[in-house]
């Protein structure tokens, strides 16, 4: 199957690039070092997914990284 690449939303830091870290009386700002502070990531997937609707790209990467297990699951069987 091909793969095709796709920008999804930072599941780590909600798309804003920065997380805030709350230290009791202040509040930290650190860069995403998920997406290095871009706020999206490029994610591959199989081109069929997104043709067939699986996966939209508001996807978080939480739910590309799910339905990536559950497809090696499926190629396993
Ligand atoms: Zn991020």
């Amino acid at each position: 199957m091909a793969k095709q690449k796709i920008k999804v939303i930072c599941d780590h830091c909600k798309g804003n690039g920065y997380l805030r870290e709350s230290n009791g009386s202040y509040t930290e700002v650190h860069q995403c070092p998920t997406c290095n502070s871009q706020g999206e990531v490029v994610a591959e997937l199989y081109e069929q997914l997104i043709n067939d609707g699986v996966v939209n790209k508001d996807a978080t990467v939480k739910q590309l990284k799910d339905l990536l297990v559950e497809v090696e699951k499926a190629q396993l069987q």
